[in-house]
């Protein structure tokens, strides 16, 4: 059989890196008329203060509906997004749409609470990032302290020194700066203190059965330590079982997100939601 030769196994390898290169290929031309097609939409996901149970948050979660590919999942398509660059424009297309959404919502006499936005490095790393941001603000009169942006902790490593002065400038315009994934990044924690943040989002994976895992509960218990120490407000993600919420609870944790509260809505889901919510923040 072909698979015992050292040259069946090239070929084999060749013939795999080749589709996967065509399915990326074929992905990259999508993408590119998927803004055009009206082909993405927005998921909302409730964030809830862990005491009252009552919403306080909402992430923004990008989806894509093409066609012929289905329902792509964002870990699929955001790469090939990434690395064609094409995420420049679907990353502005997603901040205006968030804030379209938020004021229309207002307009309807629901709360509006902060929205927050999943940012890539190359957004981030444009030298204007900031300006786009602050332009897209002005033009629709949204309010910046309604807009919260998450980063992770390698967007802000790599191009430390820029990165930094523009989340300053859109810092102190009111936006609130949040480190997706946190514990899973970069291990020198010098950032915290030289960074305008606000929140620290845990990862889910040191959420995930937690009650059960000591080990886990002293890696959240020292981000406890570490979010009172600078100031951060805390967001545990990936909720899924009322016994890890009991004892995020015990921990301290104020905020939670994850598929025991709510999993991401449709636009009307959220609205519905939020209709049960009037007078709330
Ligand atoms: P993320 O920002 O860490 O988002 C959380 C992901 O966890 C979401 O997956 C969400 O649906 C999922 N999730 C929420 N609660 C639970 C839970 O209880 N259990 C489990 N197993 N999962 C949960 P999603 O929507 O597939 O997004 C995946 C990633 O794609 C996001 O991770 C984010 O990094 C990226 N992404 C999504 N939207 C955007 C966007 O507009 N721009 C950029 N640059 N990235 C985006
Ligand atoms: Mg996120
Ligand atoms: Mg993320
Ligand atoms: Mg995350």
């Amino acid at each position: 059989h072909a698979k015992n030769h050292g040259k069946g196994h090239l070929a084999e390898f060749n013939a795999q890196l080749g589709a996967d290169s065509l399915r990326r290929m074929t992905m990259e031309r999508k993408l590119k008329e998927a803004i055009r097609r009206d082909e993405f939409f927005l998921n909302f996901q409730p964030q809830y203060d862990l005491a009252s149970r009552s919403i306080v948050g909402v992430e923004v979660l990008l989806r894509w509906q093409n066609e012929e590919l289905g329902l792509v999942p964002p870990g699929l398509f955001i790469p090939v997004a990434e690395q064609s660059r094409i995420i420049l424009d679907i990353g502005h297309w997603v901040l205006e749409q968030a804030m379209s959404q938020n004021l229309a919502w207002g307009r309807a006499g629901l709360p509006m609470l902060p929205m927050a936005v999943n940012l890539s490095a190359l957004q981030v790393h444009q030298h204007d990032f900031d300006e786009q941001v602050t332009n897209l603000l002005r033009q629709h009169a949204y309010p910046a302290d309604r807009l919260e942006l998450e980063l992770t902790e390698s967007v802000i490593m790599d191009n430390a020194i820029p990165v930094l002065r523009q989340l300053e400038q859109l810092r102190s315009s009111g936006v609130r700066i949040s480190i997706d994934d946190f514990g899973t990044g970069y291990s020198n924690l010098g950032y915290l203190s030289r960074f305008p943040l606000d929140v620290l989002k845990i990862d889910r994976s040191f959420i995930t059965h937690i009650h059960e895992q000591p080990q886990q509960q002293q890696i959240v218990q020292a981000i406890v330590q570490l979010a009172r120490a600078f100031d951060l407000q805390l967001v545990a993600e990936g909720v899924e079982q009322e016994a890890e919420l009991a004892f995020l609870s015990s921990l301290g944790v104020e905020r939670v997100q994850g598929y025991l509260l709510a999993r991401p809505l449709s636009a009307s889901q959220m609205a519905e939601l939020l209709g049960g919510q009037k007078g709330v923040a």
